[in-house]
C-alpha cells in the first residue's frame, strides 16, 4: 500500500478537493492499526464534515472499513437478504419482520446492537426474553440461517473494527452529524456482514437522528449508492418518526407487541411498516410470497417461536412486568394532535429501557406505552400514557422529559403518511 504524510490528506480534504482511492485507504488502514494519530483523524474527520465527500469517496471510505477487519461469509440455501434502520422510538420493526421475511422463503442475517440514548437497541429488547442470547459463533449463525431462517444476535468484534475506533472519536469531536461519515459507518458494517440485499428504512422526525427530510433522503440516497457501488442489492424507504411507532415503547413491551404482530393483531402502524419493508426485501430476493398473508396467517410467528428457542429462549415464557406503573392523563378535552417521539424515547430510556454508557445495564420491563395514538379524540383526565419503571424515583425524569410532548387540538390533525418515499438506484 502506497503511503502518504497523514498532513497532506488532511490538509488536501481541509482546501476541498477530493482524496484519491489511495489516500482514502492509506489513511484508514493506518488508523485502524495506530500509525495515524488520533488528533490527526479527528482534524481529517472535521475536514470531511465541513467539506464533504463525493460518491467515489464515500464508497472507498467504506470498503476501506469493511477492509480493516472481516467479512462473514454465509454458507446459506436461500438468499439472503437484511434490514437496517436509521433508529426510532418504538421501533421494533426486526422483530416481526425477520421471522416474517425468512417464512417467506428468504435467509435473513441481522447482526445488530444495543441501545444507546434515545432509540432502543433491539438485542436490549430482545434479552427481556427469559434464556434468550445474543452472542452466536459464525457456525451457529450460519446453521440457524440455514434451519430456521432468520437469525438476530450480536455483531460479532471482527465487523469493521475501524469505524469502532472512527465512531469512537468523532462522537467527542463533534463529527457524527456527516452523511458520508455516518453513511459510510453504518454501511460498513452491513456490507460485512455479507447478505447478498439490504433494505434501509431511514426514519426523519423528532424521535430520528435525520430530523428533517431532505437530510434523511440525501442520507438514503448516499446509503443506496454506497450498497450499490459495493455489489449489494440495495434499496431505502424514508418513514416518518415524528411519533412513536405503535404502542410500546422499551424492551419487553415492544417484545410483547412484536408478538401481537406476529399473530394477526397489534398496531396498525407497526403491521404496516413490516409489510411495506418485507415487500423491499423479498423483491431483492427474487420471492414473490405475499408478507401481508403470511403475516396474517400466523406462520411467521411460528418461525418466531423456532426462532427465540434456537438461541436458548422460551418463547412462552412470561416477560418481566415493571414494579411500578404510573398514568400520564390527558390536560384537556380535544384531539390529541401531536405526541413527540423524542420526548416520550427520552421519557423510555430515564424510566430504565435504555443505558447513558455502553457498560450499563437495561431494565427489561421498563417503558412506556402509549395509551392513545395522534388522531384520536381524548377528553380531559383520560389516562395517554402509562410509565413502567422498577425505580419509582425516575418518574419525576420521565415525566419532565414528556412536558410539551402532548399537543391536543380542536380539530383532528392532518394524517400522516408512515412511508414517505422510496429509493432505489
Ligand atoms: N449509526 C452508525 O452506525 N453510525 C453512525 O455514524 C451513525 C449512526
Amino acid at each position: 500500500m502506497t503511503a502518504f504524510a497523514a498532513v497532506d490528506v488532511i490538509r488536501a480534504k481541509r482546501d476541498g478537493g477530493a482524496l484519491s482511492d489511495a489516500q482514502i485507504r492509506w489513511v484508514v488502514d493506518s488508523y485502524t492499526r495506530g500509525v495515524v494519530a488520533e488528533e490527526q483523524m479527528a482534524a481529517l474527520a472535521m475536514a470531511v464534515f465541513l467539506r464533504g465527500m463525493d460518491a467515489r469517496e464515500t464508497a472507498t471510505w467504506t470498503g476501506a472499513m469493511i477492509d480493516s477487519g472481516s467479512r462473514l461469509s454465509l454458507r446459506v440455501d436461500r438468499p439472503t437478504v437484511d434490514k437496517h434502520s436509521t433508529g426510532g422510538v418504538g421501533d421494533k420493526i426486526t422483530l416481526p419482520l425477520a421471522p416474517l421475511v425468512a417464512t417467506c422463503g428468504a435467509a435473513v442475517p441481522q447482526l445488530s446492537g444495543r441501545g444507546l440514548g434515545h432509540t432502543g437497541g433491539t438485542l436490549d429488547k430482545l434479552e427481556s426474553i427469559p434464556g434468550w442470547r445474543a452472542a452466536l459463533s459464525l457456525d451457529e449463525i450460519t446453521g440457524q440461517l440455514n434451519t430456521v431462517g432468520a437469525v438476530v444476535c450480536a455483531a460479532t468484534e471482527g465487523l469493521a473494527p475501524a469505524d469502532r475506533k472512527l465512531y469512537a472519536l468523532r462522537d467527542v469531536t463533534g463529527t457524527v452529524e456527516s452523511v458520508p461519515l455516518i453513511a459510510s459507518s453504518i454501511m460498513s458494517k452491513k456490507i460485512a456482514e455479507g447478505s447478498a440485499g439490504l433494505v434501509l428504512d431511514v426514519k426523519t422526525g423528532s424521535g430520528a437522528f435525520m430530523k428533517s427530510r431532505e437530510q434523511a433522503l440525501e442520507l438514503a440516497r448516499t446509503l443506496v449508492g454506497i450498497g450499490s457501488a459495493h455489489g449489494v442489492a440495495t434499496t431505502a424507504l424514508l418513514t416518518g418518526m415524528s411519533a412513536p411507532l405503535g404502542s410500546a415503547v422499551g424492551n419487553a413491551v415492544e417484545v410483547a407487541e412484536a408478538v401481537e404482530v406476529l399473530q394477526g393483531g397489534g398496531p396498525a402502524d407497526v403491521v404496516e411498516l413490516t409489510v411495506a419493508l418485507a415487500r423491499e426485501m423479498l423483491a431483492l430476493a427474487g420471492l414473490s410470497a405475499d408478507p401481508a398473508r403470511v403475516l396474517a396467517s400466523g406462520e411467521a410467528y411460528e418461525t418466531w417461536c423456532r426462532m427465540i428457542s434456537a438461541q436458548g429462549g422460551d418463547p412462552s415464557a412470561s416477560l418481566p412486568r415493571p414494579g411500578h406503573v404510573t398514568v400520564v392523563e390527558a390536560p384537556e378535552t380535544g384531539y390529541l394532535s401531536a405526541l413527540d417521539a423524542y420526548a416520550v424515547g427520552v421519557a423510555a430510556w430515564r424510566l430504565g429501557a435504555g443505558r447513558a454508557r455502553r457498560e450499563d445495564p437495561v431494565q427489561h420491563a421498563a417503558g412506556v406505552r402509549c395509551l392513545v395514538k395522534p388522531g384520536a379524540r381524548v377528553s380531559k383526565g383520560q389516562p395517554l400514557l402509562e410509565l413502567h419503571t422498577d425505580t419509582p424515583d425516575a418518574v419525576a425524569g420521565a415525566r419532565e422529559a414528556l412536558s410539551g410532548a402532548v399537543e391536543i387540538g380542536e380539530h383532528p390533525p392532518a394524517p400522516e403518511e408512515l412511508v414517505l418515499e422510496r429509493v432505489a438506484p
